[in-house]
């Protein structure tokens, strides 16, 4: 699949558009990000790609934006006051440019007082076991204890639950330090109440969104240019965009 989906360096072809939105219309967002990562990065396995830190993924989809769309990130907020709609834009080079580029994946520790904490970035694999808890509190909470690799106090062994909850907070905020990608979040102002909020992006919805309105517009062109010349849809797809707009222009 990588390689049908990789097959155009810029841009995507016409069909890799239509599988990759065929493929991602049954899956979850967090398999929908494994998906675009694979365009990405052809030379990785899915599991690879799993393993990423979940900042890494998301630099890795904000270029993949970049590079489809272009680096400006149109995208919008409900306003936490009054419900107006409010638009942002982000520039995709300028959050890139504080990504983290180093993959390496070896445990980090942290020492405070008796304890000693040794703990890894999460990754997609850590998402997909906390998004089937409701509850915000435990899923962080379940989050951090699977990414504590190992904790001690005063040099003897304790369980990741052992730990005293200022231990933790300097954990979770030396992970978010280490991978500042992993919550990015935007500035937005109501234009209509001035009520101002942060919302946090979601690269994988915008670029599904982009994607899924992409693959419905080629629909509708297969469907106009089959009904008006009987051509087979691998035809019409195989034709450039230039030649595709062209006969549309003629029907
Ligand atoms: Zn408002």
């Amino acid at each position: 699949m990588a390689d049908e989906l990789s097959s155009s360096l810029a841009g995507l072809s016409a069909n890799a558009i239509l599988r990759l939105w065929e493929i991602g219309a049954a899956q979850h967002p967090l398999d929908r990000a494994l998906t675009f990562l694979m365009v990405a990065e052809p030379g990785l396995t899915r599991a690879e790609l799993a393993r990423l830190p979940v900042g890494h993924r998301d630099a890795r989809l904000l270029a993949l934006y970049a590079r489809l769309y272009g680096p400006q990130i149109a995208g919008q907020g409900r306003c936490p006051t009054c419900d107006e709609r409010a638009e942002f834009e982000l520039d995709a080079r300028a959050v890139l440019a504080i990504a983290d580029n180093d993959d390496r994946l070896a445990p980090m520790s942290v020492t405070s007082g008796d304890y000693v904490v040794t703990y890894r970035l999460p990754d997609s694999f850590d998402l997909a076991e906390i998004a089937r808890l409701a509850d915000v509190d435990q899923a962080r909470q379940r989050l951090l204890e699977r990414c504590i690799v190992q904790a001690t106090c005063d040099g003897a062994e304790i369980a990741a639950e052992q730990l005293p909850a200022e231990i933790v907070a300097l954990v979770a905020e030396q992970m978010a330090a280490r991978d500042p990608l992993a919550v990015i979040e935007v500035e937005l102002t109501c234009p209509v109440c001035g009520s101002q909020w942060e919302p946090v992006l979601d690269i994988v919805t915008l670029l599904w969104t982009r994607l899924e309105a992409q693959a419905r517009r080629l629909l509708h062109e297969v469907h106009t240019l089959a009904r008006a010349y009987g051509w087979r849809e691998s035809d019409i797809l195989a034709l450039s965009p230039a030649r595709r707009q062209a006969y549309l222009a003629l029907t």
